[in-house]
């Protein structure tokens, strides 16, 4: 059985043990500076005012002072050690969740939101440090305060002491009353809140789609629900965390009334003195605000270990495609693919008879240095078949082989670093064109970069820019044409200098002139390269050694654009459509 969320934060942080065990030793030191203030208060009432004794006046306001200006210093260390404390197991958590983002496979990505995987690192890690800084410390220092008081008030009067300790239980049933709900309404919260977010990531990124389809008011709409839904839900957790402590209050006032209707009374009969009965009332402060706030913490634990559930959840991901515990590195390829009666589908658990749809038994075998068209219609199984060649999902059965090993014999990252990919909407991190360029190999020479560059056509147009390779681009590479990205991307792909090239082409027509450089560079980056091209371009498919026709999951026929046209079969078919030529 998995041990619960907040077990396992406790062993997270463990690391910081001492950090906080010298935090709780100071509030410690701390309470314990605070319980003899009432007693000095008892001293000047019973003793100093009335013997109108100003040295002893003057030497318990003394103390009094000293002892407050201690506490205040205790203090400050208290709060200095246990947030640096809490921030350490943050940031650690921080750096755990996005390294195990970086293992996790692509199917991972494809089925939850940006949004919330974002939540998950920036916000529910900040609920841990609430937990930490807030609760973890809140409660120790209270209890600490409570159990110190109390047995302090025993010592004063047992009797008295005894009626505060009865009203105790009730701050319990309380708590317990509410727990339940309290839990399932903060659950309910975060999973609203959390597609809020996903929904905020994926518009903002969006903008574009958003604005081209003249959707604001759609959108607006749609945010203002979400929004709304928040409001309500919030509100009941509030509500709910509002009830507890209003309850709380009450108890805590009932407490108050029973010392001083049972103390007024005793000092009426002469049994005790007015001091005393000040003091305890003073003491009492010191154990009913603590209970009231160890009720408000339940929703700060409440809320925190909702953000646990939901951390662990992600942390206990499995990557779908990981190395086998015997993978070994792959040397460098010649570049030979082969498929051996592939089957694959998105779905682990199709439906029907369980046989794969996307992928069914695709066999064929590539000698190195070859350039491969893969073409067919849409949604026939183009893309999935470069996903499973990068191993980034992993075949359902049969196998992917390059230079004759199963690439799930070998580390993924030995794979990759063979593997150049250039995709469709290439993709730029926000940064100078030259980190963009030398994303792939981050040790490259700045003449490797430029060489690059040149073979791939973009150095002109880098050097036209007022900032060079220095130009910032945006998160997107909004401010590069398309071409220009692709060309960028290419240039990528040349610096990394892969065994097996996988090129996307763009479908969205592009200027002649453009195609033009971007041919161009294809065809040097392809030079003794094994190229699996995803072909729009009618030039592409032509000059390709061979050509996979892809129907339906299938392999339909493969061949040289000659032979294929003459079989007559789908190829010559869309090869005809293309040029309104129906065979
Ligand atoms: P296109 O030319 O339109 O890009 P394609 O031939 O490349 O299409 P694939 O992207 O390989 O086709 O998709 C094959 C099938 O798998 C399609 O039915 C598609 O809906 C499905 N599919 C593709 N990607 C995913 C995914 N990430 N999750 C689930 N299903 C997917």
């Amino acid at each position: 059985m998995r041990a619960s969320p907040f077990r396992r934060f406790l062993d997270l942080a463990w690391p910081q043990r001492w950090a906080i065990f010298s935090g709780v030793l100071l509030i410690l030191g701390a309470t314990l500076l605070m319980l003899p203030s009432p007693w000095i208060l008892k001293l000047l009432i019973d003793e100093a005012l009335p013997q109108k004794d100003v040295r002893l006046m003057a030497q318990l306001l003394a103390v009094f002072a000293g002892l407050f200006l201690l506490r205040a210093w205790l203090t400050l260390m208290r709060n200095r050690l246990l947030q640096f404390a809490a921030m350490r197991i943050v940031c650690d958590l921080r750096i755990q969740l996005f390294t195990h983002l970086q293992s996790l496979s692509l199917r991972y990505f494809d089925s939850n939101q940006t949004g919330r995987t974002i939540a998950r690192i920036a916000q529910d890690t900040g609920e841990v440090y609430n937990l930490t800084n807030g609760f973890l410390i809140n409660l120790i220092a209270d209890s600490v305060t409570v159990v110190c008081v109390l047995g302090f008030l025993y010592w004063i009067d047992w009797r008295l002491a005894l009626a505060v300790t009865a009203v105790l239980p009730l701050f319990v049933f309380n708590y317990l009353h509410h727990r339940t709900r309290m839990a399932r309404e903060s659950r309910v919260h975060r999973d609203n809140w959390d597609q809020v977010m996903g929904f905020l990531n994926e518009r903002v990124g969006a903008a574009r789609v958003v604005k081209s389809f003249a959707q604001e008011r759609q959108e607006i709409s749609s945010f203002t629900s979400g929004i709304n839904a928040d409001f309500f839900k919030f509100s009941r957790v509030v509500m709910r965390n509002t009830k507890l402590s209003v309850v709380a209050d009450v108890l805590g006032s009932l407490g108050a009334l029973v010392v001083l209707g049972y103390g007024g009374w005793q000092v009426m009969q002469g049994r005790m003195a007015v001091g005393t009965l000040v003091a305890f009332n003073a003491y009492i402060t010191f154990i009913f605000p603590p209970i009231v706030r160890f009720v408000e913490l339940t929703t700060v634990f409440q809320r925190a270990n909702t953000s646990l559930e939901n951390i662990f959840e992600m942390l206990d991901t499995k990557p779908e495609v990981s190395d086998a515990p015997d993978a070994t590195t792959l040397p460098t390829l010649r570049g030979d693919v082969a498929f051996r009666e592939v089957c694959f589908d998105y779905d682990r658990d199709p439906p029907g008879n369980g046989r794969p749809r996307t992928l069914a038994d695709v066999s064929f075998t590539i000698p190195a240095g070859k350039v491969v068209a893969i073409v067919g219609p849409s949604g026939s199984g183009k893309s999935t078949i470069i996903n499973l060649l990068a191993r980034f999902y992993d075949v359902a059965s049969g196998a992917v082989l390059v230079d004759g090993r199963d690439i799930r014999s070998v580390t993924t990252e030995s794979l990759r670093q063979q593997i150049g990919i250039v995709l469709q909407e290439s993709v730029l991190f926000s940064g100078t064109l030259e980190d963009n360029i030398k994303y792939g190999r981050p040790s490259a020479t700045r003449e490797e970069i430029l060489d690059a560059a040149v073979a791939a056509n973009a150095h002109e147009f880098i050097t036209t820019l007022p900032d060079g390779y220095g130009t910032v681009v945006g998160e997107r590479g909004t401010k590069l044409s398309g071409g220009q990205r692709q060309r960028l991307a290419i240039a990528r792909a040349i610096l990394k200098n892969p065994r097996i090239l996988i090129f996307d082409e763009a479908t969205s027509a592009l200027d002649t002139q453009s195609e033009r450089l971007i041919q161009q560079a294809m065809e040097r980056l392809m030079r003794g390269r094994t190229s699996f091209i995803i072909a729009h371009r009618l030039s592409t498919i032509q000059q390709a050694d061979v050509i996979l026709v892809m129907e339906g999951g299938r392999l339909s026929e493969m061949g040289s654009h000659a032979e294929l046209l003459t079989r007559g079969g789908l190829y010559a078919h869309l090869h005809a459509l293309q040029f309104k030529d129906p065979v």
